[in-house]
This record gives structure tokens, C-alpha cells and sequence, in this order.
């Protein structure tokens, strides 16, 4: 599933390409995949492109909004002019990433510039949303989601804070959820605890001072250094020009079980269940 990283990414990219914009038509190809009123933003200029946690965010001059959840598969391709520009090979020998035939496009948006803007959905659990004012207004509210891991206001402090509140919990399925810090998967949290040096199965209420305020800056270090590489790609996320993001061929822990630990090179990465998700981790050096 696409993360922070990978949505920030995709957001940054349609920011730049589409704001200034409107939307001419939308064909919705697969209606489960689309929902609310359509007319609310056609001709409406894009004033801008946000992100929350997971979430991408068209705001509109009118005052709706458009959001948009990616979920498993979802992707968001920017076809250029020339239908031709979009179908990138990307760097994966097996071919195309995203699906060159749109036998996956579930929602067409056709640009004021010509462009034509594609949600594709393999797995169908993504989402395009229409939004009136209203609902923009008590968007904040709706979606119910903790910090935001990159701005200012993720300190050690605040992560301490969010600890306390439950402090049974367990450190992974603590940063899995969304209503804590917002955007973590299980591709960044298990590298987070794996540069805090802590295992995934302790108790949120038992890390040190310490500890914690590692945690809080490595897991920023953890989603800029993706940042930078374009996110992680497998299965299914690509950049809107369909090329793949790079973090994987760094990642320490994640998809490395059985590898020799970089770190300590005495412990076996291990993947194992916790809370009903694969975690990867050194049970040497993680502790
Ligand atoms: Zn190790």
C-alpha cells in the first residue's frame, strides 16, 4: 500500500502539473470506484493539492474538494499530450508497471491542457471522492487522523505524549495506526524501529526518553530518505509518469528476511506476525 512517502510524491507531482487547472469531464469507468456528484468540481479550477496522511486532496476554487485513497493498488497516471509519453517502461524488466491498456483505469479525467489524468485501481479498494463545501469544511474532523509525521508538531514530545495514551499497545501496530501518526505503513514503520534499534513487539508505555526521541527523528530521517528516492515500488506504485520509486533498494529490514543484518552482521533478519501484520526485524540488535 502506498505511504506517506509514495503519496507525497504523487501529490507533489499532480501539484505541479495540475494546479491552475480544471477538470473538463470525468469518465467514470467503474462507479464503484467513484463517488459523490461529478458536476461540483467539472470546470472548477484547481487552487491546490493536499495531503493527509494517506489521502490525496483537490481543492477547488468553488470550495469542493476531491479526495482520493489509493489503498492497495491505486495509482495516479498523467497522460501527456501524446497518449505515447505515458507508457514509461520504468525500470522493471517484466514490463510496464501500470497498465498501459487502462484494463485497471477506473476514472478518466480529462485536463483543461489536454492532459488526461488516470485512476487506475487493480485491487478496487481505492476511491475517488467528490466533496462539497461542507464536507471540505469537517474534512479535518472526518478523517480522524493523528499527526502528521513530517511538520513541525511531530517532536519527541508530542510522540511521548501519543505513548502515554497507550501504553499497552505494542510499538508496531502503535505506529500502523492511523489515528496516532498519520501516514506510517508497515514498509516505514518496521524501518523506523529497525534505525531506533527497538523491537517491534514492545510495549508503547515501556520505551525510554531515550529511546522515544529517537524513534521521533528516525522516523522522519526514514520517510525524507524515501522522499527522496521517489517511495518504494512493489507491486503496484509508480510516479504519475509510470516510473518506480527507489527506497526498497535500501530498505534494511523490509523484504530482507533471511538477510544477514546490516548493522550488527550477526543477526537473521526475521519477518514475523505481530498484530495480524508481517514485521521485519534483527532479534539481535532490535531489542
Ligand atoms: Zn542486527
Amino acid at each position: 500500500m502506498p505511504e506517506l512517502p509514495e503519496v507525497e510524491t504523487i501529490r507533489r507531482q499532480l501539484e505541479g502539473a495540475l494546479v491552475g487547472q480544471s477538470i473538463r469531464a470525468i469518465d467514470i469507468v467503474a462507479p464503484k470506484s467513484f463517488q459523490g456528484n461529478p458536476e461540483l468540481i467539472i470546470g472548477s479550477i484547481i487552487v491546490g493539492i493536499g495531503r493527509r496522511g494517506k489521502h490525496l486532496i483537490f481543492k477547488f476554487e468553488n470550495g469542493c474538494g476531491m479526495l482520493i485513497h489509493l489503498k492497495m493498488s491505486g495509482q495516479m497516471i498523467i497522460c501527456r499530450d501524446d497518449p505515447a509519453d505515458c507508457l514509461n517502461d520504468g525500470d522493471d524488466p517484466s514490463g510496464r508497471l501500470y497498465d498501459q491498456n487502462e484494463k485497471y483505469t477506473r476514472v478518466k479525467f480529462k485536463i483543461s491542457n489536454g492532459q488526461e489524468l488516470l485512476f487506475n485501481d487493480m485491487r478496487r479498494f481505492g476511491f475517488v471522492r467528490v466533496l462539497d463545501q461542507n464536507q471540505m469544511q469537517t474534512l479535518e474532523e472526518d478523517l480522524g487522523l493523528g499527526v502528521e509525521p513530517l511538520e513541525d508538531d511531530f517532536t519527541a514530545d508530542h510522540l511521548s505524549k501519543l505513548l502515554k495514551k497507550k501504553p499497552k499497545s505494542l510499538i508496531k501496530p502503535f505506529l500502523l495506526d492511523q489515528s496516532n501518526i498519520a501516514g506510517i505503513g508497515n514498509i516505514y514503520a518496521d524501518e523506523a524501529l529497525f534505525a531506533a534499534m527497538i523491537a517491534p513487539d514492545r510495549q508503547a508505555g515501556d520505551l525510554s526518553a531515550g529511546e522515544i526521541a529517537n524513534l521521533a527523528e528516525v522516523i522522519q530521517e526514514v520517510l525524507e530518505k524515501s522522499l527522496k528516492l521517489g517511495g518504494s515500488s512493489m507491486r503496484m506504485y509508480v510516479q504519475t509518469d509510470g516510473s518506480r520509486g527507489s527506497f526498497l533498494d535500501q530498505a534494511n529490514v523490509y523484504g530482507k528476511e533471511g538477510f544477514l543484518c546490516s548493522r550488527c552482521n550477526e543477526g537473521k533478519i526475521v519477518r514475523l506476525k505481530i498484530a495480524g501484520r508481517s514485521s521485519h526485524f534483527c532479534p539481535v540488535c532490535q531489542r
